[in-house]
Order: structure tokens, then sequence, then C-alpha cells
């Protein structure tokens, strides 16, 4: 049986993959995509940011069913804003301290649901061997030490107890944990901020030739490659350039076997992106100030407890942000605030087990709910009354077609259903972004985190495999594709609801 190895790559866009290979700057993508299956339209998660992608592309659900809503979140049970410092944020931020617990331990360990398994999971439990190298989200049955910095411990405060995480037999998490088959210090880089822990190509690619040299790679290797997406934010206009960096990776990794054809004798080799990248304005008018919007509410101040007196709480993902009305304050007075706006593309929020859909500028409506008369090209059947137009949707024979919001129905629900709490979901049109406290502005760069299709539409490619993948296709059925491919048939999350 071959092997799987998965090679996520952070931004990586369809239209980029295409004209870098037209280039010739990227002949490793170009074998495996002459080798192979390419879909350039495969469907992501929303919203489109890495942590929610992460955890739906190990789970094989969206977020309704893993319950970790995305890279900023509110928890009102512990009354605190998660954050998990991911690839879209420089590690050297000065957010280290606040967020490395939540990314670190708390997405695996508390957030990611007990109800689905990993894809690490279920392949241990069926006696093969699973793989993980820097990928935020990891759960599986080992326990992993975590050798964090001196400066970081101290600023982290850490729990002894506590330095642990879960992982497949074979994890990595740049210097900070490492393979356990490697002698103790085989790595000969700085274990600094400036090499963002080793969570870099470079680094993940060594890591996976030096598995694989030393006889013990797993059966299926998930291996996250993040620089392209910090390039994109920063030069767009170079995207070419930056997608050839992470080929010349690639070519690393495909050079250290005798040809590349033996590569696809021994492996099935997959690539995937998380989410796109829209270009945003360079004006400040592309700034779309929250905190200006809800000027009438008392906005919680970051770093802050939540009290009584406090009406809304943003938790910026960038083109997308969730707004959680809370103390006395209402769902309605937080969608009415941000009605006003024509820069919001969309605005959506939950009444009872239905969801409701604005635009910006306008009060039209547009509602849906699960079970009802129709199906979508993915199967799935939902109900719908209201304005159409608002989420570009085209109904043929009874069937739901989507375009400019790809898998609409089923993204938007899992985003707002991935929390009981009440929550309003604003997305950015084309071109904008989010501003609130401390966040990051992409002015003249690129950002994501909307649900439109120049966000949400991803490239796959499979080379090597048994069968070809399934189109329509969405990021939420990888895991199953793997597992068919390593010949296990029993995923007990994919009970159908
Ligand atoms: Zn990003």
């Amino acid at each position: 049986m071959k092997k799987v190895i998965l090679f996520l790559i952070d931004s990586m866009m369809p239209d980029v993959l295409e004209r870098c290979i037209a280039a010739n700057q990227a002949p490793g993508m170009r074998f495996l995509l002459d080798e192979g299956q390419y879909i350039p339209d495969c469907v992501t998660v929303f919203p489109t940011m890495t942590a929610s992608i992460d955890c739906s592309l190990i789970s094989g659900v969206y977020p309704d069913r893993h319950k970790v809503p995305g890279l900023v979140w509110y928890d009102p049970r512990e009354k605190k804003m998660i954050n998990y410092i991911n690839g879209s944020m420089p590690v050297q931020r000065i957010g280290i301290a606040h967020c490395a617990r939540n990314v670190l331990f708390d997405l695996n360990e508390r957030h990611l649901s007990r109800e689905v398994k990993t894809i690490h999971e279920v392949l241990e439990e069926n006696k093969l061997v699973s793989g993980s190298i820097n990928v935020i989200a990891h759960r599986g049955h080992k326990q992993h030490k975590i050798d964090l910095p001196p400066a970081l411990e101290a600023l982290t405060g850490f729990q002894l107890k506590e330095k642990k995480v879960s992982g497949p037999t074979i994890m990595s998490l740049g210097t900070l944990v490492r393979p356990g088959i490697f002698r103790p210090i085989v790595w000969n880089f700085a274990q600094t901020a400036l090499d963002s822990y080793g969570i870099n190509d470079k680094h993940a690619i060594d890591v996976l030739i030096e598995v694989i040299k030393s006889g013990k790679q797993p059966h299926f290797t998930l291996v996250y490659l993040p620089d392209n997406d910090h390039k994109l934010h920063k030069s767009p206009q170079d995207a070419i350039q930056h997608l050839a960096d992470v080929d010349r990776q690639l070519v690393r990794f495909l050079d250290s076997y005798d040809s590349w054809e033996q590569v696809l004798e021994r492996n099935v080799i997959i690539l995937i992106s998380d989410h796109g990248q829209t270009l945003i304005g360079e004006s400040e008018e592309h700034n779309i100030h929250l905190e200006q919007l809800l000027f009438d509410l008392v906005i919680h101040r970051l770093g802050t407890d939540v009290t009584e007196a406090d009406d809304v709480i943003i938790c910026n993902n960038e083109r997308m942000s969730f707004l959680y009305p809370v103390g006395n304050c209402t769902t309605e007075k937080i969608v009415e605030a941000v009605s006003v706006d024509a820069r919001i593309d969309l605005i959506a929020w939950k009444e009872g087990s239905q969801v409701v859909v604005r635009r910006g500028g306008s009060r039209q409506e547009l509602r849906f709910w699960r079970d009802g008369e129709y199906r979508d090209i993915y199967q799935v059947s939902w109900g719908m009354r209201g304005e159409r137009d608002i989420l570009d949707i085209d109904v043929q024979a009874g069937q739901i077609h989507f375009d400019t919001y790809p898998d609409a129905f089923s993204r938007l629900y899992g985003a707002l259903f991935s929390q009981e709490a009440s929550v309003v979901a604003v997305t950015a049109a084309p071109g904008y972004q989010f501003i609130s406290e401390v966040s990051p502005s992409h002015l003249g760069g690129g950002s994501h985190g909307s649900l439109h299709k120049q966000d949400s539409l991803i490239p796959l490619v499979i080379a090597g495999a048994s069968q070809p993948f399934a189109v329509p296709a969405r990021l939420v059925d990888v895991k199953s594709f793997i597992l068919q491919e390593l010949q296990v048939f029993q995923d007990a999350t994919l009970v159908p609801l």
C-alpha cells in the first residue's frame, strides 16, 4: 500500500498556480499536475482562516460539528476571547504571550470537539501510523512534550504538567515539538522568534525528508507550508514568485528520492490550499472600522475582563468578523448598526434553527434552514425564503447552485452554529477588510476571511492515487478520500447527520 503525503500550502490560489506553471516557475507542481488530477475550484471552509480550516481538514466536518469557529472568537462560558496565532499573523507579534496557550494547548485539547475524530485518531485506531508536521490542529492519541524556549515559557506561564500536547505518532511543531525518532539536537538553527520557531517551509521539508530517510515514514503525513501566506499579505503583486519559492521546497522533497517517478510509486501526493486572498485597496476607505459603525454600543476593550457594561465583543478575522452581543445588547441592535454600510458584503445571524442573511446597505433578507424542499449540489437538504440574490443562488430543477459564494449554505451554517452563543457574522466586500483595535491592516496587500469565491476557491492536486477525487470537491471531503486510499473504511466521525 502506498503512503499518503498531504502538503497544505497556505493561500495557494488556482490562478496563481496556473500562471506559475505556465511561466515555468514551478517544475515540481507541474510534474504532479501532469501525472495526476487537478481540481481548480475545491471549496474551503468559512471563515477562510487557517485555524477553522485546519480543524475541518483533519476532522472532515464543518465548524458546526468540530466547534472551532475561526482564528479569533469569543468563548461566553469562560468570558474570554480566543485567539490562535497562526500563519496569517507572524508568530513574533506581541500577542505571542497571550495566545501561545490557545494555539499550543487549548485548540486541540479543549476546543476541537471530542464528538469528532481527527484523521490521525482514526488511522491510529486502525493500526496505521500518522504524522503531522507544523500543523496547528494535530490532535491524536500520543502525548508529545513541548520544548518552550525559556523566554516564551516565562511569558506564557505554562505549568510543567501541561507541557504536553497530543498528536499522532510522528509529530513536529517547529522547534517546539520534535519527532521522538530524532536525536535530541538534530536541527541547527536558532530557536528564535525570527525563525517563527521553525514554523516555516524549509524546516517542514527538512523534517519530512529526515522522517522518510529514517525509515519511519508514517502511512499518512500532513505537512503545513506557511510562507506563501506571509509573503502574499505583503506583496500580492509578486504572487508567482512566492509560489515558485514554495515549489523549490517541494522540489527538495522530490529530489530526495532516486527519481520523481519513484515518489509516486511509493506515495500518493496531494497538494491543497487553505484559502485564497483578495487584493485590498490602497486608500483608507478600504478599511471598514467596526468601532465607528458600532459607535452607539459599548465595545469590549481587548485585554480587559468582559463586564456588565459591555454591549458587543468584536472578534476580527480580517475580511470577516464575529460580533457578539453581551449584557443587555441584542443581535438586532448589532445587525441594524452594520446594515448601513455598503462596504459590508454579507451580514448573517441565527434565528432559532434558521440563518438570516442581509447585504450591507440593504434591509432585504434571505433565510434558510436545514431539511427543506431543496437540495444543493453537495446533496444537502435546505429550506429557504426571501431574496435569493443576496447569496447569488440559482435553483434549477429543485437543485441549489452557488457561484459568488461557494457552498454558501453549509459554510454559513457551519460558522454560525459552531457556537450556541448569539453572534452576528459580517464579511467585507471585495477590496475591503475589517479594522478594529490592534488588528492588522493590509491596505494595498492581500487579505482573506470572507465567504466570497476569491477567498474560498482553492486548488487541489492529487497524484499517484488509485481513484479520482469526486467533484464538485470540498476540503471537508479530503479526509475520507485519504482514508479510502489507505483502505480504512471505518470513520466514526462521518455518520450521516
Ligand atoms: Zn493569511
